[in-house]
């Protein structure tokens, strides 16, 4: 019988099957690097921007404000999963040319979701960054498609998925040769209802402890609160996250997903004040350098 190394009580420290995304395959550190920017190196990675692309006016603004503040990476999404059909659906390839003028103009490198196999190719025609969603983590057919590119792959945690699912999904793009993964903690569902999800931050150390993948946390998803991004942001750098997602509005009140959890561009550029702060007290910094 095929054993079964994910039922080891000690998960990827013991295992006898060899698993790519476990340390025990590579004890060193994966760095995924996106145009000279490195997750998974000493510096943490600072991605913002708005939950969907919505206009010209909406991502220039709210990027050129996150890069002066010192956001390298810009996320918006084109293509959104959204629970109700009668909702906002994202631009689609309009979407996508909008994040292409905001790279021109800004030089930020951009984060977008690709939900369906069918437009891998035409996401990552403009992405630097595909990001599979959290409802799309066990998509495997999706996962196997990005993991034949040779591009960086940002892979959100589901929101009902163990510890070894996640990595057990990041497995799935790095047996198609991509090891650029980067894993991303984004909440999970709990029986708690004042928070949009239960952010999940032991889940920070325990993955990794477990793998060699850099790991990042999207404290916006994750909380669903304006408010509670700072601290929740703070605490994730301090137990270690390689990076942070976070959405940023140029107009958080009048945005047309997400509003109530993204930061007004003055509230993370306050916020990066205090990262700085956090990282260089755990022995890191934030990542600031140029733009290769
Ligand atoms: C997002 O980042 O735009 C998003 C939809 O997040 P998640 O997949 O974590 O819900
Ligand atoms: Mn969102």
């Amino acid at each position: 019988m095929e054993s079964n190394s994910f039922n080891d009580p000690s998960l990827f420290g013991e295992c006898s099957v060899p698993v790519k995304v476990g340390r025990k395959s590579k004890p060193g550190p994966t760095v995924v690097d996106v145009k000279g920017i490195k997750f998974g190196s000493a510096e943490v990675v600072i991605i913002a921007g708005p939950c969907s692309v919505e206009n010209r006016e909406q991502m220039m603004e709210t990027a050129k404000a996150v890069k002066s503040a010192g956001g390298v990476i810009l996320r918006g999404g084109a293509f959104k999963p959204r629970s109700s059909p009668y909702n906002f659906q994202g631009l689609g390839e309009e979407g996508l040319k909008l994040l292409q003028e905001t790279r021109i103009e800004t030089g930020l490198p951009i984060v977008t979701e690709v939900m369906d196999t069918r437009m891998v190719d035409l996401v990552a025609g403009y992405a630097d960054i595909m990001q599979v969603g959290s409802r799309n983590m066990q998509n495997y057919p999706l996962l196997k498609e990005v993991g034949m590119l040779r591009k960086p792959v940002l892979l959100k945690r589901g929101m009902m998925s163990t510890i070894e699912e996640f990595l057990l999904a990041a497995e799935y793009i790095l047996n198609q040769g991509n090891e650029q993964v980067i894993l991303c903690e984004r909440g999970i569902r709990t029986f708690e209802t004042s928070t949009r999800n239960t952010l999940d931050l032991s889940a920070v150390p325990m993955l990794k402890h477990l793998s060699h993948l850099p790991v990042i946390v999207d404290p916006s998803h994750g909380t669903g609160h304006r408010w509670m991004v700072p601290p929740m942001a703070k605490a994730a750098v301090a137990a270690g996250a390689d990076g942070l997602i976070m959405e940023v509005h140029y107009k958080p009140q009048e945005a047309l997903c997400d509003g109530h959890q993204s930061l007004s561009t003055d509230e993370f550029t306050l916020l990066m004040t205090d990262l700085k702060k956090i990282a260089q007290a755990v022995g890191r910094d934030i990542y600031t350098h140029e733009i290769k």
